[in-house]
Formats: C-alpha cells, structure tokens, sequence
C-alpha cells in the first residue's frame, strides 16, 4: 500500500478536493454494494466531479480488487479526486478527474475483542462539527480538521472517540461515523448534518423491522446526556458501543441489550439475503458471520 502512486500535484491531494466511498467485504462478500456505489455517484454529482468510469466499470474495478487480494474481510475504499492542477490554474472545471481505489484488510474502529468493554467518547468541547453551508457532510470527504481537533481532545482527556456538535449544541457525528442514543425507549440519531451512513440506514431498517421505536431528529446534548445507550456506527466496525461518556457510565456502564440485539442483526445481514454480493466463497456459514465466531473459525 505504502508504494501506491497518485500525482503529488492532484487537488485531492493539495486542496481535499474530492469525494469517497467505503464499502465492507465480509466472508467474501461486498456489503450493500450497490448503495455505497450509488452514494458515491451522487456525491460526485454534487461535487461537479465527472467520474471517469461508469457504475459497472467502478464495480468490476473493486470485485477485481478482491478476487486479485483474496481479502475475505476487507475494507474498500474509492475515490474521485478534481484531479492534478495544469500548470498552477486554479480553475477547477479546466481538470481531468481521477479516480483511485484499494482494498486493504478490514479496519474496526472499535476491535472486536474490546466490544464487550465499549469505547469511552467525550462531547468535544474545543471543536464545533464545520457548518453544512460550509462543507456539505452528506458528501462524503476529507475535510477532517474538525473531526482530528476532537480526537486529540478525546485522548487528552482521557477517552478514545470524540463527539460533535454543531453550532445549535445539537450532536452531529463522530470521526468516521454516526451515532445513536437510546433515550426513554426510543432510538434516536441526528437527521441532519451528518454524512447519511450506510451503517445507519441498515441500523434504522433493522430497528424498525424489530418494531423499536426510532427518530430521525435534533438530538440535543441533555439527550445525549440522559442516554440510557449510546453507540456509533460505521462500515468500519458495523455497530460500536460507547459505555462511558465525559468519564461517566452510559446506563449502567455495559453494553446495553438495544445495542447487542442491532449488533447482532447488523452481522447477521451479512451472511445472506439482499445486502450480500458474494465474491470468493463463503466460509464462516457454520460457525456464524459474527466477529465473535473468528476464533471458530480458525480453530476449524
Ligand atoms: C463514512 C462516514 C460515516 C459512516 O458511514 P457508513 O456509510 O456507515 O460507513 C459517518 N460519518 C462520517 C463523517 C463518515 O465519513
């Protein structure tokens, strides 16, 4: 990965001009696919990003990339970049846009072996999550000032992750992913000004087919506060939660059961049915999809 090459004058580069997309391989499979590559299409619509491929050629382009790794569990990302500036110009309608993609093992954000014990997250105070009128975070991108700020005041405050605010003191997300709180039974995530996750549109359908009540809505920071579960999730570790929040127990300080009934449902989904495109053949049928049977498997 380390010898990868893109050109040092690219503007996804030099300026984050750029968007992406993230998509999950698990037990061989992509994991709603076809949404992930239809986000990242739109995103470059709205971007004014012409993408050089079209959706099947994005598509076979990261099939490629596992059939050729053999990553069973894998992390792929795609990018389209503005593309490298021509002799200084600054106009941006006069670049060639590229487009980049790899696939590197699956990245957990929380390890699995650390989710019976959650993540402690603080509501960052130094930093304010930057104005949608600024930078539209439904498009996905690398504009992670914000986002890094809250993290180095998580770890010197003691915590691992970092939540924001926006300017109202409503919550917004964390870096690299949504988040939900349990609050008086409902299952609460903010409805806007946050990238519209994948992770969390499977949380909501799961949810609502489990016949939980769920809001998409202004979650204010006393929700958050009074939160009786809290969790993030991204395609980077599915369903995480966070057990402590400013040094206080969420709850009762253990992952709670809303939490480890989504957690499961959300892996569960990845061994068939509509969300799964199988590219190398299946073989944690036996044993589960869930993370926790990896040790199952390898003893096999
Ligand atoms: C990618 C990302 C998420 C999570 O989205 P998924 O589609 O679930 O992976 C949430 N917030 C931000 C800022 C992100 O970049």
């Amino acid at each position: 990965m380390s010898q990868a090459r893109i050109p040092i004058t690219d503007t996804g580069f030099t300026r984050s001009d750029l968007t992406y997309d993230v998509v999950s391989v698990w037990d061989g499979a992509f994991f709603r696919l076809e949404e992930h590559l239809a986000r990242f299409e739109r995103n470059c619509q709205r971007l004014r990003l012409q993408l050089p491929h079209d959706r099947a050629a994005v598509r076979n382009i990261l099939i490629e990339l596992i059939e050729a790794s053999e990553l069973r569990e894998a992390y792929v990302e795609m990018i389209c970049t503005r593309g490298p500036s021509v002799n200084g110009s600054r106009d941006p309608r006069t670049f060639a846009n590229c487009f980049y993609a790899f696939a590197i093992p699956y990245v957990w954000i929380l390890k699995p072996e650390d989710a019976d014990v959650g993540m402690a997250a603080v509501i960052a105070r130094t930093a304010r999550r930057i104005p949608p009128g600024s930078v539209d975070p439904t498009v996905k991108n690398f504009h992670w000032g914000d986002l890094t700020k809250g993290l180095f005041e998580a770890y010197d405050r003691g915590a691992d992750q970092a939540l924001l605010l926006d300017y109202a003191g409503n919550l917004t997300e964390g870096p690299g992913y949504n988040v939900f709180a349990v609050v008086e039974r409902r299952l609460l995530t903010p409805s806007t000004g946050v990238l519209e996750g994948i992770t969390r549109r499977t949380i909501l359908e799961l949810a609502a087919a489990e016949e939980l009540e769920t809001r998409e809505t202004q979650v204010s920071e006393q929700d958050v506060r009074r939160a009786t579960e809290l969790f993030a999730t991204s395609t980077a570790g599915g369903v995480m939660p966070i057990t402590r929040l400013d040094g206080q127990p969420v709850g009762d300080g253990t992952v709670g059961t809303v939490t480890r009934r989504l957690r499961d449902l959300y892996w569960a989904a990845h061994v068939s049915g509509p969300f799964v495109t199988r590219v190398l053949p299946e073989l944690r049928a036996d044993t589960g999809a869930s993370p926790w049977a990896t040790s199952n498997v390898s003893k096999a």
